[in-house]
């Protein structure tokens, strides 16, 4: 198949629907960008609505009191469909927004009401992606654009919160269902979410809607995707930790993979690939600046860059060390691998010694309590969590002096084009 004439994909995070006034934003974007050629519009779940579903259901899980959280949640959705009723002519969206909004909240309720005590990460999808199907929702109607259900598209595995794709079935859907709608004008899907073979709803990891457009713009053979921010581009540091940033005007596909699997924010790291594989460029831009020019990601040369600055927090330090005061083997570190695989928690750095093991993840209470039961038997183990992991890439003495002058240093590591350190937040 051909790349579909001037296909664009765009995405809108979070914080460019965050209220009614970046919804409206967003319109006039996507106005602007007028009849280009056909466009697919994916957004995430409005502002920290992500956060907010998470605490709701795991305190619903929990069977602790819920209504409060739910109730603002509501609230906070009712009220930006309020400030988008009362807009100026011209820019009027459709009336009657809320009652698919009202539905939605009555079986997000019904569902929290019903939890069982199983699967808790199943559970999770089935009540976190209420926020990308709300903000879907408000959008299209918002663009008085179509709007497409993501989860009958985007096939995946059951690995909840985690879905893993199954390209075959998603791109025979995605033509099937989204090419001839295209002509009738733009569509609005979901960010984040999928669907498995049993019809239930899977997530494809936090801030994972720059990967659902990622899998769109494959499988229709998009000619770009466009993610818009509340940031100038592709930069490198985030400016709300580092004052003085540098925004890159073009980067590789290979950078940038790197960076975002550093932590670096801004894409999420699965995004990547499926665009590099078809070559398809990737524009970050500005909401709030649309006509400035970004950052271009693509298949490129580029000179030496700036050091880009990465900060992963909510770290945790895991050691591992043989009871009997044996060296770690190759068998040890398998059991170790394992067991992390088995508890969902991904390594971010790792380090051997003699009679230990350290490996630097995420942290989770739930899922470090996991693995501590799976190892309690065979190894001593210690954990520090409330961490921090930072990555220079492309680093130089000055940018390493810098970043570690006034921090205590857990673990460093260093490699050709990468120093990394774990200090205390
Ligand atoms: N709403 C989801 C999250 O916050 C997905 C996304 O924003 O990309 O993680
Ligand atoms: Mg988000």
């Amino acid at each position: 198949m051909d790349n579909a004439q001037g296909l664009q994909v765009y995405k809108f995070g979070g914080a460019s629907v965050k209220d009614a006034a970046a919804i409206l934003n967003l319109c006039r974007i996507v106005r602007n960008y007028g009849s280009k050629g056909p466009l697919v519009i994916v957004v995430s779940a409005m502002g920290k609505t992500t956060n907010a579903l998470e605490e709701i259901f795991d305190l619903a899980y929990q069977k602790l009191d819920y209504n409060t959280q739910l109730q603002a949640l509501e609230q906070y959705h009712y009220q930006v469909i309020a400030g988008l009723q009362n807009v100026p002519a011209g820019i009027e969206p459709a009336v009657s927004f809320s009652a698919e909004i009202t539905t939605y909240f009555q079986q997000l309720a019904d569902r929290l009401a019903n939890l069982q005590t199983g699967d808790y990460d199943q559970q999770y999808d089935q009540i976190v992606s209420f926020g990308e199907l709300l903000a879907s929702s408000i959008v299209a109607q918002a663009l008085g654009a179509q709007l497409l259900d993501i989860r009958s598209i985007i096939r995946t595995d059951d690995t909840w919160r985690e879905g893993r794709v199954d390209w075959r079935v998603t791109e025979q859907r995605v033509q099937a269902a989204i090419m001839l709608q295209l002509a009738q004008g733009p569509m609005v899907t979901q960010g984040f979410l999928g669907g498995t073979v049993a019809g239930a709803t899977t997530t494809l990891g936090r801030e994972g809607s720059d990967y659902t457009a990622a899998i769109l713009a494959y499988c229709l053979r998009a000619e770009s995707v466009t993610i818009w921010k509340d940031v100038p581009g592709l930069l490198n540091a985030d400016p709300k930790i580092f004052p003085d940033t540098v925004r890159y005007p073009e980067i590789s596909y290979r950078e940038t993979i790197e960076m975002a699997y550093y932590g670096a924010s801004v894409i999420h790291p699965k995004t990547l690939k499926p665009l590099a594989e078809r070559n398809i460029p990737l524009r970050v831009k500005s909401f709030v600046n649309p006509e400035a020019e970004g950052t271009l990601i693509h298949d490129c040369q580029h000179p030496a860059l700036a050091p880009a600055y990465i900060r992963k927090t909510d770290q945790c330090l895991v050691s591992f060390a043989s009871k009997d005061f044996s060296f770690i083997s190759e068998e040890n570190l398998a059991v170790i691998f394992a067991a992390l695989a088995q508890a969902k928690l991904k390594i971010n750095l790792m380090q051997n010694s003699a009679i230990s093991f350290s490996v630097c993840t995420d942290f989770s209470e739930r899922r470090i309590h996991a693995l501590l039961d799976l190892l309690r038997e065979q190894f001593t183990l210690h954990y520090n969590a409330g961490l921090t992991l930072f990555t220079i890439k492309n680093y130089d003495s000055a940018s390493i002096s810098r970043l570690t002058a006034d921090k205590r240093l857990l673990l460093e590591q260093r490699t050709r084009n990468t120093f990394q350190f774990v200090c205390q937040a």
